[in-house]
């Protein structure tokens, strides 16, 4: 920072990066927890939360079936982007005998389970809502609400056929490879026995919610709720808000991150008390959200999307910032390293890493005024200013959160000095020694995005031998292209383990992946091969070169060093413990070489790391 200091003082900033690097440390120290991902209880299929927050579907009726028994050609397990895609790409690619196989009711994953009043996509829509020309459809707004993403969901489902095959509201129980038969067989909660040649694990990032491991937490007498399973019998209202049966309700939502900024103001504007407790505040940049135009969706010509899709990737890397994408808060932290390096004339490379550490702070100070503009009582203002690089957590966008603690039935609680609450109780939430008696308490404490492979997962795995994937994994995530994986043939492990090289526009990576898939599977069945097994030395080159280097995209996340973010998912909590394996799930030069890497697989067309087993 030294070099910087004397390049741009703190007079032209307008703030002074070191004593910002200096609280950002102190900010980030006093939230690190020993106990790091310990902290949250899992909820697992078998744990005593398992109905209450995962299965009891609150938007659908069980619906009664006998259990299946047959074979598929593949079958995918999950049916959000991931799955949803994959059996696009292998529709297209030929690959017809496909079967989705999905907890909810319907297709949309994360959007069939998060419909709290609010929620939304912060990338923009026609960057991120997937096969839009395929499917000849234009959202409506650039950023576009969970219904609008759930019912395109549906619009896939029906454009490819997806229905036909589908089996809903199940479970997956295990996944074995049966070695003289050279299939799959998946066990599930229906009493199913469904075997397939190719099995696609589609599972996402965010497919488990997670509840804080807060002492009391199941003795509460009152209501309670995760976000991605909201009770609207309870709240009234819809996704829309307007959630009339809390009027003379006390709520505590607990959690700050890109769900509750969405629906706070919701939960603010209906309940007669609304208590949010805070442990580390989010960053909240403007929305700014508009109707599509229609002249301009007119005018677009075939093709636009992908080339979209690749501009918008560009901007967020800051290769290359185009028009349509200035005024996108995603820009904003590189439209500031785009104009400080102008200030200095140009940086030369050494100092990049100081000039984006400037950019950061620029971005944060003028985030972090936007909250002094919108609240008014400063010390409130004070507690939701965030204090740590942006991507270090989910930046969110909400042009309304901030301004719902003006509101007098609006009570933001620091928990931050106790790290966390301090205790559940028959009545309410304890916190600062102060127990507040509420009604409902609503966990907006987020999902298994990063935490052990099995919990993220949740599906045993066993292949050739009997092996457990997660022990071929305990040293880190071992694949050949972060999808094929060694003494699992036929398998591919799509999406949401490579949570990282994915990117923010997740559904764009996703197709990346489904693509390769999609070929990969055709090809050997055109080659009549029985069983592709990626031969252990194929998966350790693919693990030196991800090794090898800590490229942009990782330091970004990591905060620019291991150790320098404040805690949250992005970092296994602050810990580190398994650094390694997030540069083993990302893929340090960018989705764009990651992409080259498959495309050049492919273009040689010799299957190249796989061992082959023909008919
Ligand atoms: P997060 O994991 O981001 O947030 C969990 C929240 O719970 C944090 O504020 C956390 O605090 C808080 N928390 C955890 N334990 C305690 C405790 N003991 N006491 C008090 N507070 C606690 O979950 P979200 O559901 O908000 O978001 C998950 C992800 O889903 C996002 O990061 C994003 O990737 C995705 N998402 C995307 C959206 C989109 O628009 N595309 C919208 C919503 C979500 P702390 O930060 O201190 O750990």
């Amino acid at each position: 920072m030294h070099k910087l200091n004397n390049l741009l003082p703190p007079q032209a900033l307008g703030f002074d990066p070191q004593q910002l690097a200096e609280r950002y440390r102190k900010e980030r120290d006093r939230r690190v927890r020993a106990d790091a991902e310990a902290q949250f209880v899992q909820i697992d299929n078998d744990s005593p939360y398992a109905d209450k927050y995962l299965a009891d579907d609150p938007y659908s009726e069980p619906v009664a079936r006998d259990p299946i028994e047959d074979e598929r050609e593949v079958i995918i397990i999950g049916g959000g982007w991931v799955g949803m895609m994959t059996a696009a790409r292998l529709h297209q690619a030929g690959v017809k005998d496909v079967r989705i196989v999905e907890s909810g009711a319907d297709f949309g994953g994360t959007w069939y389970w998060n419909r709290y009043p609010g929620a939304q996509c912060d990338i923009e829509s026609y960057s991120y809502l997937p096969l839009l020309e395929e499917t000849g459809y234009m959202p409506k707004l650039r950023f576009s609400y969970a219904p609008e993403i759930y019912e395109h969901a549906q619009r896939i489902g029906q454009h490819f056929g997806l229905y036909e095959n589908a089996v809903f509201q199940t479970w997956v129980t295990e996944l074995r490879w049966l070695a003289d038969e050279d299939r799959w067989l998946m066990s599930t909660n229906r009493g199913d026995r469904m075997k397939a040649r190719f099995v696609c694990l589609g599972t996402g990032p965010a497919n488990r919610p997670r509840l804080p491991g807060i002492p009391g937490v199941d003795s509460f007498k009152g209501h309670t709720f995760h976000t991605c399973r909201w009770d609207y019998d309870y709240t009234g209202g819809g996704p829309d808000g307007n959630l009339s049966k809390l009027a003379d309700k006390k709520v505590a939502i607990i959690g700050t991150g890109a769900t509750a900024v969405q629906c706070v103001p919701f939960l603010g504007e209906s309940a007669e008390q609304l208590y949010v407790f805070q442990r580390t505040p989010s960053s909240v940049d403007a929305r700014n959200n508009s109707a599509t135009d229609p002249d301009w969706a007119a005018g677009l010509e075939p093709g636009w999307q992908a080339a979209r899709q690749k501009r918008f990737g560009d901007a967020l890397l800051g290769n290359r910032i185009d028009p349509e994408f200035e005024d996108d808060g995603w820009t904003r932290m590189m439209r500031n390293l785009r104009s400080l390096a102008g200030q200095i004339g140009g940086p030369s490379p050494d100092l990049m890493p100081e000039l984006a550490q400037l950019a950061d702070f620029q971005t944060m100070e003028q985030i972090r005024s936007r909250v002094d503009a919108a609240v008014q009582d400063p010390a409130t203002a004070e507690t939701l200013k965030a204090y740590y690089n942006q991507f270090c957590k989910r930046p969110t966008f909400n042009d309304d959160y901030l301004a719902t603690f003006n509101r007098p039935n609006v009570e933001l609680v620091d928990v931050s000095a106790t790290q966390g609450v301090e205790r559940i109780t028959e009545k309410g939430v304890v916190a600062g020694g102060r127990e507040f008696d509420v009604d409902c308490i609503i966990y907006a404490s987020g999902f298994e995005i990063t935490s052990s492979y099995e919990r993220r997962i949740g599906i045993p795995v066993y292949g050739v031998d009997g092996q457990s994937i997660y022990d071929h994994w305990s040293d880190g995530m071992r694949t050949m292209h972060g999808l094929m994986v060694s003494g699992f043939p036929n398998l591919f492990v799509c999406g949401g383990l490579f949570v990282f090289q994915l990117g923010a526009n997740y559904a764009y990576g996703v197709d990346v992946q489904a693509e390769h898939v999609a070929y990969t599977v055709a090809e050997l069945t055109k080659r009549q091969v029985r069983v592709a097994d990626v031969s252990p030395e194929a998966e350790q080159a693919w693990i030196d070169d991800q090794l090898e280097e800590t490229g942009m995209q990782a330091q970004l996340f990591l905060g620019g060093s291991p150790d320098s973010c404040t805690p949250g998912y992005y970092n296994q909590e602050g810990t580190q413990t398994r650094y390694r394996d997030v540069r083993l799930e990302s893929y340090s030069k960018g989705l764009g070489a990651y992409r080259k890497v498959l495309r050049d697989w492919r273009a040689a067309g010799k299957l190249e790391g796989l061992n082959l087993t023909g008919s």
